[in-house]
């Protein structure tokens, strides 16, 4: 999963980057709110967090704009505290939820995968599927006899976003697209070498390649 971060004090911004990729997301980062929009629009996001008081566009705006073009993309605003107008006009300009500053890193994470979850349909406790159980916490799948496999954050990433949409056929760069952040080289064969670890941990069976097209999530093989 993908997310953007908009943020303009840079502490804390960095502070979130780093709680938002350890807990497995690819994050790309901007404290302007002009860039935001514009690369909300360009960039196939999972989720946004967005401040609302931002220099070169307020956060207000942007939802706006995004929302005006059909983009619907899950979006989590940062209020300042006390605030309950900012948090009516978030609501009003099409926020998914809001949280008030200051906030600990846990409580946004908690919002980010109640926000996902619902965006993708899923139930609120575990992402479940083909015969696997993904653990968001501990970064690890269990299969259907039970036994529990520790992944890490790539194989992590990969396998959660090849769950929520089982059955489908994905390309290589939608993959890259929403596994890793803007800085990565998607041209590198990587995708291949991580659904081949997946393979490896999960039986040669749980991801088809579709020749030509891309691989398809079967799930436990
Ligand atoms: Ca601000």
């Amino acid at each position: 999963m993908r997310l953007l971060l908009v943020e303009d004090d840079d502490a804390l911004r960095a502070e979130l980057r780093e709680e938002l990729a350890a807990a497995g997301f690819a994050v790309d980062e901007t404290g302007n709110g002009a860039d935001a929009e514009a690369l909300g629009d360009t960039e196939p996001y999972d989720g946004v967090v967005l401040d609302l008081g931002l220099p070169g566009r307020d956060g207000l705006s942007v939802l706006r704009n995004w929302r005006e073009r059909g983009n619907m993309v899950p979006v989590i605003v940062l209020t300042a505290r006390d605030a309950w107008h900012e948090k009516v006009a978030g609501f009003r300009a099409g926020a998914d939820d809001y949280l008030a500053k200051p906030f600990h890193a846990a409580e946004l994470l908690a919002r980010i995968n109640a926000v996902l979850r619902r965006a993708q349909g899923q139930s609120p406790a575990q992402i479940r599927n083909g015969g696997l159980t993904l653990d968001e916490e501990r970064q690890s799948v269990t299969t259907a006899d039970g036994t529990t496999i520790p992944l890490t954050g790539l194989e992590f990433r990969l396998l959660r976003y090849f769950m929520i949409h089982r059955g489908r056929v994905l390309s290589k760069d939608r993959l890259a697209e929403h596994v890793y952040d803007r800085d990565y080289d998607q041209e590198s064969n990587v995708i291949e070498v991580y659904v081949n670890r997946l393979r490896r941990k999960l039986g040669e069976g749980s991801i088809r390649t579709q020749r030509g097209q891309g691989y398809v999530f079967e799930g436990d093989a």
